[in-house]
C-alpha cells in the first residue's frame, strides 16, 4: 500500500532578549550553573512573577511576520508536570488564549534550475504561537555519583510556533524550518541558534494510505535542534511507521527521541493529553491585552521579510526564484549580495559567484557570511578585474579562495603575483605562429576537419604563457592563423 507522510512541526525560538521572561535574571549563555537565579525563576514561594514586555513585544512581531491574527486578550495559563529542572511543578505557558493565531509562511522546494513555477511554491499554516518559560537543564554527566540540576535556562523566554500538519515530506519540513528561521533572524526576534538550543523542534510524523482524507495516528519526536538530524529522523520515522502499518500493526500515539548515534527514534514516553497537564489559567498573572496602536507600531517598526526581499531580487535583478531564495536565506546574505551589485551592477553575474564560490567556502568552514573576512568592494573588484580582461576566469576562480581566506585587495594580489593576462595581440600572434610551425601535423589535421585540435592548440599557448594568455583573444588568433598557413 502507497502511504502518505503527513508532518506537522513546533518550534521552541528563544527570544533576544536580556532578561527572563518572568524576572529580571539574564539569559546570557553558558555561565556558571545556577549563577542566574533569583527566588522567582526558583520556584520559591511567596514570589510573584512579573511579565517581560520585551518577549510580548518579539512575540507580536513574530506574530505579525507571519501572517498571524494577534490576539487582543490572551493569557498565560500553567501547565503542570514533575521535573527535576522544573522547580516550580508547572510551566507557566499559554493554552486556551495563546498570543496570536492563524499564520502561514511561504515554503519552495525544488525551485531549481530557475523555474519559478507555482508547483514549488507552498503556503504552511501556522496553529499558534504562544509565549512560555524554559525548563532549567539536568546535567547526567561528568559526575561521580547522581545527577546535577542547572536552572540558568530555568525562565528563559521562548516562542512556541506551532504548524498545522500541511507538510509532506522531510524536504518540506526542512524548507519550512528554514523559511521560518529565516523570519526569526531577520526580525531580531531570536538569534535562532540552533547550536546554542535557541531553535529547537519537535516533529509530529503521521502516515494515511494515499487516497484517505483522515490523518492516522502520529508520533512526536521530541527537542532536536539541527536540520540534519530532522531531516534523517523524520525519514526513519516514516519508514518505521510504514513497517509497522505493512505488517498489520497499529502505531501508537508516543513521544519519541532521536538517538544521533545509532540513528533511530526511540519511544520516551506516552503522548500526555492536555488533561494530563490539568491546564488552568495562572493566577498569578493577569490577562494580557495588546492595544491596537501597539500592534499598529510593531508593524511600522518590520524590516522587509524574506518574502518581500525575495520578491524583489526576482523582479529588480531579474534573478531566477531558486538564486533568490537562497541569496536571502539570510539578511546578512542579501545585504552582501546587494552591496556587491551596487558595485558592480552584474546581478546574475554576481550571484553565481555568491551562491557558487563564496557559499562554497562558507559551508566548507561552517560560517555565516557575517563571520567571514571577505568584503564586497572586493568580490566587485576582482569581477571588474575579470571584465576588463586583465585575469582569466580561471585564474580569478583561485584567488578568489585566496581572497576569502586572507581578505587581500584583487588588484594588489595580482600586481604581486604577476598573474595580469596577456592580451597583447603581436605577442600572442608570434608565439601562436611559433607553436603552428612545431606542430605540422596537427595544424594539418585542423584544417582536414578535426576541430577538436582548437583545444591542443589552445593547451599549447596556456602552457607558453604559464595560464595567463587571454583565451578569447588566444581562440580567435589561432582560428585565424591555422585556416591562413
Ligand atoms: P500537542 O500540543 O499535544 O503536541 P497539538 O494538537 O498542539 O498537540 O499538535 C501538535 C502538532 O502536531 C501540530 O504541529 C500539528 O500540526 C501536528 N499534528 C497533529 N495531528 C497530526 C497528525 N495526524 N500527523 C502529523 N502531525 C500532526
Ligand atoms: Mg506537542
Ligand atoms: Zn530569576
Amino acid at each position: 500500500m502507497k502511504y502518505e507522510t503527513i508532518i506537522g512541526l513546533e518550534v521552541h525560538a528563544q527570544t533576544l532578549t536580556e532578561s527572563k521572561i518572568f524576572c529580571g535574571c539574564s539569559t546570557r549563555f553558558g555561565q556558571e550553573p545556577n549563577s542566574q537565579v533569583c527566588p522567582v525563576c526558583l520556584g520559591l514561594p511567596g514570589v510573584l512573577p512579573v511579565l517581560n514586555q520585551r518577549v510580548v513585544e518579539l512575540g507580536i512581531r513574530i506574530g505579525l511576520a507571519t501572517h498571524c491574527k494577534i490576539a487582543p486578550y490572551s493569557r498565560f495559563a500553567r501547565k503542570n508536570y514533575f521535573y527535576p529542572d522544573l522547580p516550580k511543578g508547572y510551566q507557566i505557558s499559554m493554552f486556551e488564549l495563546p498570543l496570536a493565531e492563524h499564520g502561514a509562511i511561504e515554503i519552495f522546494t525544488n525551485a531549481k534550475n530557475g523555474q519559478s513555477s507555482d508547483s514549488e511554491r507552498k503556503k504552511i499554516g501556522l496553529t499558534r504561537i504562544h509565549m512560555e518559560e524554559d525548563a532549567g537543564k539536568n546535567i547526567h554527566e561528568g559526575f561521580s555519583v547522581g545527577s546535577r540540576v542547572d536552572l540558568n535556562r530555568a525562565g528563559v523566554p521562548l516562542l512556541e510556533i506551532v504548524s498545522e500538519p500541511d507538510m509532506r515530506s522531510p524536504e518540506e519540513a526542512i524548507a519550512y524550518l528554514k523559511s521560518l528561521r529565516a523570519i526569526l533572524m531577520y526580525t531580531g526576534v531570536s538569534d535562532a541558534d540552533m547550536e546554542k538550543g535557541n531553535f529547537r523542534c519537535d516533529a509530529n510524523v503521521s502516515l494515511r494510505p494515499v487516497g484517505r482524507s483522515e490523518f492516522g495516528t502520529r508520533t512526536e519526536i521530541k527537542n532536536m535542534n539541527s536540520f540534519r538530524f530532522i531531516h534523517k529522523a523524520i525519514n526513519y520515522e516514516v519508514a518505521r511507521q510504514e513497517k509497522v502499518l505493512e505488517e498489520g500493526g497499529r502505531i501508537v500515539q508516543e513521544t519519541r527521541l532521536w538517538d544521533t548515534k545509532n540513528n533511530v527514534t526511540l519511544p520516551m514516553r506516552s503522548k500526555e493529553e492536555a488533561h494530563d497537564y490539568r491546564y488552568f489559567p495562572e493566577p498569578d498573572l493577569v490577562p494580557l491585552t495588546v492595544s491596537r496602536e501597539w500592534v499598529n507600531k510593531v508593524t511600522l517598526e518590520l524590516p522587509e521579510l524574506p518574502d518581500a526581499k525575495r520578491e524583489r531580487f526576482v523582479n529588480d535583478y531579474s534573478l531566477p526564484v531558486y538564486d533568490a531564495v537562497i541569496l536571502t536565506a539570510s539578511q546578512a546574505l542579501a545585504d552582501f549580495y546587494e552591496k556587491t551589485v551596487s558595485l558592480y551592477p552584474k546581478p546574475k553575474i554576481v550571484s553565481n559567484w555568491v551562491m557558487g564560490d563564496l557559499r562554497r567556502e562558507l559551508n566548507d568552514e561552517n560560517k555565516e557570511i557575517d563571520a567571514a573576512v571577505i568584503r564586497p568592494e572586493q568580490l566587485a573588484s576582482l569581477l571588474k578585474l575579470i571584465e576588463s580582461g586583465t585575469i582569466s576566469g580561471k585564474i580569478a576562480k583561485t584567488l578568489f579562495v585566496e581572497i576569502y581566506r586572507t581578505g587581500a585587495d584583487p588588484e594588489k594580489l595580482v600586481r604581486e603575483k604577476g598573474l595580469t593576462q596577456v592580451s597583447d595581440e603581436s605577442e600572442l600572434d608570434q608565439a601562436i605562429q611559433e607553436i603552428i610551425a612545431a606542430h605540422p601535423k596537427e595544424a594539418e589535421g585542423y584544417r582536414a576537419g578535426k576541430e577538436k585540435l582548437i583545444g591542443f592548440f589552445v593547451g599549447q599557448v596556456m602552457k607558453q604563457f604559464g595560464g595567463k594568455a587571454n583565451p578569447g583573444k588566444v581562440n580567435a588568433l589561432l582560428r585565424k592563423r591555422l585556416l591562413a598557413s
